[in-house]
């Protein structure tokens, strides 16, 4: 390291011995990197190549009020969509206001009375249950007679396609396959490992729809799960396919028909994907995607360099130091709530926006125990940008992703190891 950058850690009230202990951890991740890189130049010269192919031209920036008749840019974003997720078609809008919305369009728009949902992976993300209606909610699909059911994964991460088989049934229309572990437990998949349940699936009806929450997995590999068979394809433009430019939004990528019945469902029935001005956005949304494999190749080395840095200091990470990686997530066990609260504090205290507010856990609705979170970003709620969050009770798992640079996620977790030795919940040599 340089003189002039280590005076600058010093400045910013990093000791030595943690700079030192983080820096040779960073050197031994090298080659790790390395193939971070890889794929992310793979996955820009894929974008480049879909926006080229679908001649991106400023006139594709203008903004588009009212209902948003022969919107071009919105329409070119949608075919450059197509093009990288190889994919008939696709629906990215902003008035698909998160993930969890997009995810609802998909669903309610591709099913109908007496339908049932397969999940074949456990358990979706937490506000799917209220979608789905799991959780008894005003308006969630049960209130539409359209049922659930549920595999989880065997004990040791596998999948139980004994059950998978056993579960579908006449009403089966979907299956819904949640690519990353969320805020859970078990294991992430690879998009090897969803191509197989599709086959597996298709190889029993070929008709039921696979749909694939893609959440936080955009472009942390070279392929995504529209190249192996996936019906249809569903993120948020506040994780990684946004690149941190975009302020609002979601993406559904996949077949034609399925994407048309999204699109009569976010709309209105006969206006579907004709209508829905812009507001000058597209220009956001076109730079945040391609700029996206950087970012999120940016976010994977923090999670791999934290993976290390906490394993060797004894601290159970998931995925571990040397797992292979099909999400942004890094989850670590910190075993106490001094730890994980010193944690949260120093990914807050190294953000670029309110840097100065000192995260408390807090009694936060629909969590049965206190929550701290930790966010200083441009876009409210945004977790493609360095972001943390941890349920205080055992096994004190703190779940953190993002950072729009390398560096700043590199920074933001030195500072969480600094706030963790100055409040001894750990000591270093
Ligand atoms: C974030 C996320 C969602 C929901 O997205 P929001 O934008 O927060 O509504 C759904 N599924 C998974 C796996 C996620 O990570």
């Amino acid at each position: 390291m340089t003189n002039f950058t280590q005076k600058m850690y010093e400045k910013l009230s990093i000791q030595e011995n943690v700079y030192n202990y983080c820096n040779n951890i960073e050197l031994k991740l090298k080659d790790r990197f390395e193939q971070v890189d890889e794929i992310a130049e793979y996955n820009q010269l894929k974008v480049l190549t879909a926006m080229r192919d679908n001649k991106v031209s400023d006139i594709h920036f203008a903004a588009t009020t009212g209902y948003g008749y022969n919107d071009l840019g919105r329409d070119v974003l949608e075919s450059v969509y197509a093009s990288v997720f190889n994919a008939e078609a696709s629906l990215v809008r902003p008035q698909l206001i998160s993930g969890t919305h997009a995810l609802t369009i998909a669903l309610s728009g591709n099913l109908r009375p007496g339908d049932e949902i397969l999940s074949p992976v456990g358990k979706p993300y937490d506000t799917l249950e209220e979608v789905i209606g799991i959780r008894e909610t005003k308006g969630s699909l049960k209130e539409f007679g359209i049922t659930y059911s549920q595999v989880d994964m065997l004990q040791d991460g596998s999948i139980d396609y004994e059950g998978i088989k056993n579960a579908i049934n006449e009403r089966t229309k979907l299956i819904t396959i949640q690519r990353s572990k969320g805020y859970d437990t078990r294991p992430t998949l690879s998009v090897k490992q969803i191509e197989d349940i599709i086959s597996y699936v298709k190889s029993i009806n070929e008709n039921l729809i696979c749909m694939v929450d893609n959440c936080y997995g955009e472009f942390v590999e070279i392929i995504e799960p529209t190249d192996v068979g996936a019906d249809m394809v569903v993120g948020s433009l506040i994780k990684n396919p946004g690149g941190g430019l975009a302020p609002i939004g979601g993406y559904i990528v996949g077949k034609e028909q399925y994407i048309e019945n999204a699109a009569y469902r976010l709309t209105a029935p006969g206006l579907g994907k004709e209508v829905g001005a812009t507001l000058g956005l597209n220009q956001s949304f076109f730079q945040g995607l391609f700029m996206a494999p950087q970012i999120v190749a940016g976010a994977l080395k923090g999670a791999i360099f934290a993976a290390n840095i906490f394993e060797s200091l004894g601290y159970e990470s998931i995925p571990n130091s040397t797992e292979s990686r099909h999400d942004i997530i890094q989850a670590i066990n910190m075993g106490s709530e001094d730890g994980v609260v010193a944690f949260c504090r120093g990914i807050q205290a190294a953000a670029p926006v309110d840097s100065f507010v000192v995260p408390e856990p807090w009694a936060m609705p629909g969590y049965d125990s206190d929550v701290i979170m930790a966010a200083g970003t441009f876009v409210q709620g945004s977790s493609i940008e360095l972001s943390a969050d941890a349920p205080i009770k055992p096994p004190y798992t703190v779940f953190f992703q993002g950072g729009l640079s390398w560096h700043h996620a590199k920074f933001g977790i030195i500072t969480a190891l600094q706030k963790m030795v100055d409040n001894n919940s750990i000591i270093l040599n």
